[in-house]
């Protein structure tokens, strides 16, 4: 029904906005409309009075001021001049943010689940737009240093007193990690933690206001604030590269670096590190890079355009557009091959003894092509994979994975399966990864137990424990028991429910409206709403 699927569509964007009155009038109309359509007693109805009364409880629950404001401030974006527009044919929306600092800060209080609509969803990235990170960083193998530039362009679509930033390269410094067997792997050759300083912050060409404490950079520029427009601001920053092997790190022939510059909080909330599972959540951003390097390394970053050699350096410039992180792997002496699957270049930069480059880009490339047509497009022009020697297994970021050459030889498909199919879930559709781990990890698992071997799921019992975020976990294995098995069989239980058919055209659909957008908790449970009955939904989350 077309008005039906309309206001679906109001309700969803308005909640995703922070947008709860307009949410929740959606809402009751809906519930009237299917009410009289299909009778009171239909399962449609019931979905329908369901998500009315979860808009009002999310209203109820939000300290923010009528949506208007918020409305008019997304029909502005910018509110005033763009400070740099790149000129590389970029989608022209790309330099703002969307960012509703101040509904946050104001909502503080609010359980975790039901305080997430400051991202961007796929339909809205046009209109709303994502933050700008503009990078010029040398590295310098003598000192392990990364010295660097960042002008990041975002948007307040409320006035604000402060921005957050997360310094995650800060990490290793905080001893009160340090207690898994993954840190002690990690730390094997000593503590070398490596570190991230704040140099300098700018803000209209006038050092302001800052303070670095942990993982998060608090930068207000006082007298008022940010107000609602665009903002740009200049983070003068060094790196020191931790001596160490894991999802960061290094060895005599390589350095691979995730997460490693300074980032808007998400949720301009302090970040809190965990030592289990994956503790960042990222907005999609694009990011224009100048990096350079002694020219006897060489830098591994997607979408670099053009290098150029220049007094002993090499200089690597590019653009990388909506993705979560900008990871780079420097190295001398790796071994590379290559392949190419329909568009997409797909590189495994290599050192060990057994590192296998015909099974780990076959993999690659099944991933790829099983994701494509089932799923969507992969939208950058390199997968890079570089082997390294951590302690997991495999690590996924935007357009690079981390595969451990301690992985299991029996295993190194599957492994390299899984964190392809996180180039769709998770780097592509974000989730939260710190309160609902499963979402990303349960599909991934899932995607890759039936696609890989061909089986029909066919589990219908308990899922258990994935209300759990990554704070309430003590070890890797509980944690592994619960997102990874647990999240896969949820997935198994809505494949059964649903058949072969609809569980396809659920994920296409999922992807489609998700992409470089943004699910959280809640907004997940709203999509199963959507698809099942109340009982099952209760019965597979909670
Ligand atoms: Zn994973």
């Amino acid at each position: 029904m077309l008005l039906l699927s309309r206001l679906d569509e109001t309700i969803s964007v308005c909640y995703r906005h922070g947008l709860y009155p307009e949410a929740a009038r959606a809402a009751e109309k809906a519930c009237k409309i299917a009410g009289e359509t299909y009778g009171p007693d239909h399962r449609s109805a019931a979905v329908y009075a369901n998500n009315a009364a979860r808009m009002r409880k999310a209203q109820a629950q939000s300290c923010l001021p009528s949506g208007q404001d918020q409305k008019e401030a997304s029909r502005e974006p910018g509110g005033g001049k763009r400070r740099l527009r790149p000129a590389f044919g970029v989608a022209a929306v790309l330099a703002l943010a969307l960012f509703v600092t101040a509904g946050f800060a104001q909502r503080a209080n609010v359980p975790a689940e039901t305080a997430q609509p400051v991202y961007a969803a796929a339909s809205d990235v046009e209109e709303l737009n994502m933050p700008f990170y503009h990078i010029e960083a040398d590295f310098d193998p003598a000192s392990q240093l990364v010295e660097g530039e960042e002008e990041v362009i975002f948007m307040c679509r409320e006035p604000v007193e402060e921005v957050k930033f997360n310094l995650y390269m800060n990490r290793y410094q905080d001893s009160s990690l340090d207690s898994s067997e993954v840190r002690r792997y990690a730390m094997r050759n000593g503590q070398d933690t490596g570190y991230i300083e704040i140099e300098d912050v700018t803000y209209n060409g006038e050092t302001v206001y800052f303070e670095v404490k942990g993982e998060t950079l608090r930068v207000a520029p006082g007298s008022g604030g940010f107000l609602r427009g665009e903002h740009a601001l200049m983070i003068k920053f060094r790196v020191k590269i931790p001596n160490i092997a894991d999802r960061v790190g290094g060895t005599k022939e390589g350095i691979w670096l995730g997460n490693w510059l300074p980032v808007l909080s998400a949720d301009n909330r302090e970040n809190r590190p965990t030592e289990i599972g994956d503790p960042f959540v990222n907005m999609s951003s694009t990011y224009e890079f100048r990096f350079s390097v002694p020219e006897d390394f060489n830098l591994v970053l997607s979408n670099t355009n053009n290098v150029q050699q220049k007094a002993g350096r090499k200089i690597y410039t590019g653009v990388l557009e909506r993705v979560r992180d900008l990871p780079v792997f420097l190295n001398r002496g790796y071994r590379k091959a290559v392949a190419k699957e329909g568009e997409t270049e797909v590189n495994y930069y290599y050192y060990s003894s057994d590192s296998r480059p015909e099974e780990v880009l076959a993999a690659a490339r099944k991933a790829l092509a099983f994701f494509n047509e089932n799923v969507g497009q992969y939208p950058w022009q390199q997968l890079n994979i570089v082997e390294n020697d951590m302690f997991l297994n495999g690590m996924e970021y935007s357009t690079m994975i981390l595969i451990s050459k301690g992985t299991s030889r029996g295993n190194l498909s599957n492994t390299v399966f899984h964190e392809v199919a996180h180039q769709w879930f998770y780097n592509i559709v974000g989730s939260d990864q710190y309160n609902a781990p499963y979402i990303d990890e349960g599909l991934v698992e899932f995607f890759t137990s039936y696609a890989q071997s061909g089986r029909v799921p066919g589990y219908t019992g308990e899922a258990g424990g994935l209300y759990r975020s990554l704070d309430s976990f003590g070890s890797w294995q509980d944690y592994r028991n619960v997102h990874y098995r647990n999240g896969r069989k949820l997935f198994e239980q809505l494949y059964v429910i649903l058949g072969k058919n609809e569980f396809e055209n659920f994920i296409k659909e999922y992807y489609d409206r998700y992409k470089f957008g943004f699910v959280s908790a809640t907004e997940f449970r709203m999509i199963l709403d959507g698809k099942l009955r109340e009982e099952q939904v209760r019965k597979l989350l909670d």
